[in-house]
């Protein structure tokens, strides 16, 4: 092994800036979700061009596979995602978006290169290892219901069936150079709410002849809080945050109609369809209650993100053996979400965070926002552990 991941550090360094070149391209050009086109052409021309079969999934998926020595031994799959976001880059560098309104600014440009890279190294070394990986290249990571659940369902973890699954997510709050681990519930799930009020509307000065449409909509958003805060078991952590309110147009007239939108997110899959319901009924009850009607919607998003604790172990312990026991800490709960659930559900996961943020180069912004960027050494680092993690870790025997 020893052997093995030196040859692996070597590649990885002398293969490092034709992958930030990879990188760069990506970047200068990023797609929105579902619109993957040209990015997942380019990861078929950089897969045929190292020799590595792939197949194409879900319109734009790309699954790539190399088979190592005794090629059903031991199967796992690595995942990026490919697509952008609809925001407009402020960043000032070279590689700078082409694509006015669309940006890499979750790092999923990053993601693609690193697997990229990865999948070069052990195709290079694919007689030192045992095993089948399969290389995920998935589309539309930010948008419901989310690529992964289409990959799913045209059969990515079927024929052959890995039995773990590994995907990385660059963290701006995390020092390039750094990776960081958690067991178990590690994001959150994330649900999207719509609610319409409605009524006839009326005079301002009549509220008797109408049913107050924004008044309702200011109790809705104060008594919806209750829904966690009194039916949630409180040490499981639930947010539900309503973010809009639309609804009238001048100071004498209620509107007929206002609507709501927000987002409820929680840790336990039972209380999350519990809260649905709990969401619902309260909804009916406080606006029908109050004189108006209403439509509610809930489109249901990502499960949780749930790390194997065996398997999650298993590949901690490699990482650290691959960076140094220092450089690879706990990552923190967050109520953020990620496509990368629904495989959990299904296969032992394990999703961890790869530093990219430098402090001295400017290089802190956040994901989703019009300033992030990486430290790009965090690519030879990214491709170098998960060529490290594919070669060697071993799935979860039950
Ligand atoms: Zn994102
Ligand atoms: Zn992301």
């Amino acid at each position: 092994m020893i052997m093995l991941a030196e040859q692996i550090k070597t590649l990885a360094e002398q293969l490092a800036p034709e992958y930030i070149a990879v990188r760069r391209h990506l970047h200068a050009n990023p797609e929105l979700s579902y619109h993957e086109v040209e990015t997942a052409r380019y990861v078929q021309e950089r897969l045929s061009a190292i020799g590595i079969p792939f197949q194409v999934m879900s319109t734009t998926g790309v699954v790539g596979i190399i088979e190592g020595q005794h090629p059903s031994s031991r199967i796992l799959a690595l995942r990026a995602d490919m697509d952008a976001l609809p925001i407009q880059e402020e960043n000032d560098v070279p590689y700078r978006s082409l694509n006015k309104g669309v940006m890499h600014a979750c790092g999923h440009d990053v993601h693609t290169s690193i697997l990229l890279g990865a999948a070069r190294i052990l195709h290079e070394l694919r007689h030192a290892w045992s095993g089948t990986i399969k290389f995920i290249f998935q589309p539309g990571e930010e948008k419901n219901p989310g690529g992964a659940s289409y990959m799913i369902r045209d059969g990515v973890l079927t024929n052959p069936a890995p039995r773990g699954i590994i995907a990385l997510h660059v963290h701006p709050g995390l020092p390039c150079g750094q990776l960081s681990f958690r067991k178990g519930r590690v994001m959150a799930s994330a649900d999207e709410i719509y609610i319409t009020i409605r009524s006839q509307g009326g005079h301002a000065a009549a509220p008797h002849l109408t049913a107050d449409t924004l008044l309702i909509a200011s109790h809705l958003v104060v008594s919806l809080q209750q829904i966690i805060s009194r039916n949630n078991n409180p040490v499981t952590p639930s947010v539900l945050s309503i973010c809009s309110i639309q609804g009238g147009h001048t100071t004498n007239v209620i509107p007929s109609e206002v609507k709501l939108m927000g987002t409820f997110r929680a840790m336990d899959e039972n209380w999350r369809y519990k809260a649905h319901e709990l969401i619902k009924k309260q909804t009916k009850a406080l606006v029908e209650g109050m004189g108006a009607e209403v439509d509610i919607h809930i489109d249901v998003g990502y499960p949780a993100v749930d790390n194997h604790p065996v398997f999650t172990d298993e590949v901690w312990a490699h990482a650290a053996d691959w960076l140094g026991k220092d450089q690879v800490r706990e990552t923190e709960l967050r109520m953020g979400a990620e496509d990368f659930g629904y495989y959990s559900q299904q296969i032992p996961g394990c999703f961890f965070r790869l530093g990219v943020r430098n402090e001295s180069a400017g290089i802190v912004h956040q994901v989703h926002t019009p300033r992030f960027n990486i430290d790009e050494n965090a690519i030879e680092i990214g491709m170098g552990v998960m060529a490290y993690l594919g070669a060697t870790v071993q799935p979860v025997t039950t």
